[in-house]
């Protein structure tokens, strides 16, 4: 007699799909990964007031995720400096996408963007590319010079200012709140690009700067294992309108794997930068007096062009310095094939200290003029600063500085 068959109350394709409840009523201690592309809706009129804006909550993780979102209060909160506050961020997925989406958002056919030479490579790169697709004029000039940024405003009122204080590689400063006045009377966006400091030392928005942006991918996470950026503002208007939709159609968002490495590397941020900060200070001023060094490039020496503004403006110099050794490429390649402990890698902000060589890697695509009337010789080599013992490293040094003879 054959058995009978049970028709079951529940395709086994369904079981596959079946959603469990795990639902606790005990918060997670720390921020869990949401690894969601959606989020249920309860019902239509929950929907719509999501999409509406008038209800908080999460549809498409395209759009916002609960991941995301912490790691983007977070950086707020270290922006603004206090609990509470009218400080928002939108993460974004690299540094290089916060600064396109931001132009993008803020910069129309015909308009100025003035900005400074010596900025990241690829920062100059982006500007220029920019500036020829949308139509808007780049103008780079000296942001300290207020005088020669009033006679340009008077021919053409600018857009928006884009700048990096302190600047990679050669950690150039401007005063951000002489510059931030000047722009508010004409009316002109400012957009710090805040990657090296971080608000650790330094709080642009503070100083009356509209917007900064971050490449988290360094000192704000930390620890060498995330690529990604953000945007932050005080102008609640512009961040929930024309910048969170270009980020959503531009698809340039953070996932919330990344999210959450930032959000975890953010917790030692103010342990890091204090060591990184100290070890920078030691490491420069052995540099400075090595005779085989040419000039070294840190804002904690006198003789650094920005040393005053810097002392004034940051609350401790940052752990990025470059310096350039006596004999080019050549002596520079000893160098960086010598070093032992610091790795060479195409990265800085890692909790371990690392050098590269900019002319040949983070600005090989800007023009040899002018890195030359720069300062990115072929002998400067960068180095960003970690927390090991600041002996080892500059013993290290040493050593690799001592084959440029051989
Ligand atoms: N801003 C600065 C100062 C940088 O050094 C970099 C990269 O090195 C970026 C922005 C771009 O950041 P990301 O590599 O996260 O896109």
């Amino acid at each position: 007699m054959s058995s009978k068959k049970i028709k079951p109350k529940i395709g086994l394709e369904s079981l596959c799909t079946w959603k469990p409840n795990i639902s606790t009523t005990e918060e997670p201690h720390n921020v869990p990964i949401y690894a969601t592309s959606s989020f249920d809706m309860n019902d239509l009129e929950q929907s719509i007031a999501i999409f509406n804006g008038e209800k908080p909550g999460f549809v498409y993780s395209r759009y916002d995720n609960p991941t995301v979102q912490a790691a983007a209060q977070k950086i707020a909160t270290l922006e603004a400096g206090r609990l509470n506050h009218k400080t928002s961020a939108i993460m974004l997925s690299s540094g290089m996408a916060a600064i396109t989406t931001l132009l993008h958002s803020i910069l129309n056919k015909d308009d100025i963007l003035l900005s400074h030479n010596g900025l990241y490579g690829g920062t100059t790169e982006i500007i220029d590319q920019l500036a020829e697709k949308i139509g808007f004029r780049v103008i780079y000039t000296n942001l300290n010079n207020l005088n020669q940024l009033k006679e340009i405003c008077d021919v053409r009122p600018a857009t928006a200012i884009y700048l990096e204080s302190p600047s990679n590689p050669l950690l150039h400063c401007v005063d951000l709140a002489q510059l931030a006045d000047f722009a508010k009377i004409l009316k002109i966006k400012t957009i710090v690009d805040n990657t090296i400091c971080t608000p650790a030392l330094q709080r642009p928005l503070n100083l009356g700067i509209d917007y900064v942006v971050y490449s988290n991918t360094k000192y704000l996470s930390g620890h060498g294992n995330t690529i990604s950026g953000c945007i932050v503002s005080n102008d609640t208007a512009m961040m929930q309108g024309p910048i969170l939709k270009s980020m959503r159609l531009l698809g340039t968002n953070c996932s919330p794997f990344e999210a959450w490495l930032v959000y975890n590397g953010i917790k030692t941020l103010a342990l890091r930068m204090s060591k990184q900060c100290e070890n920078a200070a030691r490491i420069a001023a052995y540099l400075n007096v090595h005779p085989a060094v040419k000039v070294v490039h840190h804002t904690s020496l006198a003789k650094h062009p920005d040393h005053d503004l810097a002392s004034r403006q940051m609350t401790d110099h940052a752990p990025l310095m470059s310096f350039e050794v006596k004999g080019g490429l050549k002596a520079a390649g000893k160098v960086l094939n010598h070093l032992k402990m610091i790795k060479h890698a195409t990265t800085l902000g890692d909790l371990d200290t690392l050098v590269l060589h900019p002319d040949t890697s983070s600005h090989r695509n800007i023009s040899k003029k002018i890195k030359n009337k720069q300062g990115i010789t072929s002998g400067l080599i960068r180095l960003s600063s970690g927390i090991e013992n600041v002996d080892d490293l500059i013993n290290d040094l040493a050593q690799a500085i001592g084959k440029i003879k051989n």
